[in-house]
């Protein structure tokens, strides 16, 4: 059966999980070492081997008297146990003495048990008698109020895993062992251009026919989100040399090149004829089963990726919410980047319909409902405005093989405009 003649026009659209499933794989940028300080928030690129024990010795937990426990066994209120005190403990200096039986040494929190100590007791459960004699009113287990050599961490064996986000307990970690620096996953480097004749940058007064800038500064606020470098390369017209060349200079020096605009098969639209004429870039996705956003592209150079976006303000920020910031946060080596369940739980308003076999993004606004879920409700509108996207909190997905939402039903809101990845 001959073609029609217009078969070039149809996007043949991929499964958005399959898109994602792409997505996802994209390898994470290099390793750079970091500074604690600019480690902070960063994944981790590598295991952390632990270079010494930590702690280096046995440490008291609290104020009180090193002890040898069984010293202390049967101890009480009315048959206490009497030790004589064989020394005081500095904070700072290790003991250099055996703790002899039938002895106790005075310790602070923090210092080092002396050898033949197995446990501290607290200061409170004790009476210090007249000369060196200490009453021990309660027995204390080997062990009791002791931090252990290596109990956080051994010499030789990995602290921290390749991928772990750094939180200030991790960063409190390295440098309780010495590791002031860290190899953390490089932050993306982002190129945002927008593609059509009727563009102005947003500072300029627009003659008839012709719209500002929304796009660039809209999706560079949302990859910084994702803690990008953004970099607005301007405007290109409708034209696919002019594209083309727009590409290779943002490929020189960015990860992620975002282009919106032209991504569909009209007659101006240029940016996958751009992409075809750039020899080192392959095309991976033309048409995703998604609304809204259909008409996106997916593009690879080298190790960059290349998005094409829709022009509509609404798809683009849709697109770049729920594919590219997950992109990005994956660039960063954040190994849940694509993960499910990111949101928060409420319950849909009413019902909404949505085609099987392609994956919806409902714009919902969150009412509270007290103790209960909060309500969603859904924003429907026209994606070349703002408006739903300024009512809206959130992001709520109908999966592919459901043909919509049923009111009251429990949905996942993905939220909107969260800053970086937690
Ligand atoms: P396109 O995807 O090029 O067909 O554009 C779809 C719609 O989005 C058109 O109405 C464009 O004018 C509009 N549009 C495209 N790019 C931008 C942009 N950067 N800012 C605001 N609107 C845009
Ligand atoms: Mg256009």
């Amino acid at each position: 059966m001959p073609e029609p003649a217009n078969s070039h026009n149809f996007l043949t659209l991929m499964p958005a999980d399959e898109f994602r499933a792409l997505l996802a794989d994209w390898p994470a940028l290099p390793a750079v070492t970091a500074g604690l300080d600019d480690a902070f928030g960063r994944f981790l690129a590598a295991d952390v081997v632990a270079p010494e024990d930590l702690p280096p010795a046995p440490r008291a937990c609290m104020d009180g008297y090193a002890v040898r426990a069984a010293d202390t066994f049967g101890a009480g209120e009315s048959l206490p146990a009497y030790l004589e005190r064989q020394a005081t403990i500095a904070i700072h200096k290790p003991p250099e003495f055996t703790l002899e039986p039938g002895r106790c040494a005075a310790i602070t929190t923090g210092g080092w048990l002396p050898d033949g100590a197995d446990a501290v007791a607290m200061v409170e459960h004790t009476q210090a008698l007249a000369g060196e004699t200490v009453e021990f009113r309660r027995p204390v287990a080997p062990g009791e109020n002791v931090m252990q050599r290596g109990e956080d961490a051994r010499a030789n064996t990995p602290a921290l895993a390749a991928g772990t986000l750094l939180r200030a307990p991790e960063i409190g970690l390295l440098a309780a062992l010495g590791l002031s620096e860290a190899p953390i996953h490089r932050l993306p480097r982002v190129a945002v251009i927008s593609t059509g004749d009727e563009l102005v940058p947003a500072h300029e007064t627009p003659k008839p026919g012709r719209i500002r800038d929304v796009n660039s500064h809209a999706l560079a606020a949302m990859a910084r989100e994702c803690g990008a470098q953004a970099d607005r390369l301007g405007i290109v017209p409708d034209d696919t040399a002019a594209i083309a060349r727009a590409l290779e200079k943002a490929l020189a020096d960015h990860d992620v090149v975002l282009l919106s605009g032209g991504s569909s098969v009209g007659a101006r639209d240029c940016t996958v004829a751009a992409l075809s004429s750039l020899p080192q870039a392959e095309l991976l996705v033309h048409g995703v089963a998604v609304s809204p956003g259909k008409p996106t592209i997916l593009a690879r150079a080298g190790s960059a990726a290349i998005l094409g976006l829709p022009g509509q303000v609404a798809s683009a920020q849709v697109i770049m919410h729920v594919f590219v910031k997950p992109l990005l946060r994956r660039l960063t080596g954040d190994p849940r980047a694509f993960a499910p369940e990111r949101g928060r739980m409420a319950r849909l308003a009413r019902n909404v319909a949505s085609r099987h076999g392609r994956e919806d993004w409902l714009r919902v606004s969150l009412e509270e409902d007290g103790d209960a879920l909060p309500l969603a409700h859904p924003r429907l509108g026209k994606s070349g405005l703002l408006r739903t996207l300024l009512a809206a909190q959130g992001l709520v997905r109908i999966p592919a093989t459901r043909e919509g939402l049923n009111a009251d039903e429990q949905v996942e809101v993905l939220p909107l405009g969260q800053p970086l990845s937690a």
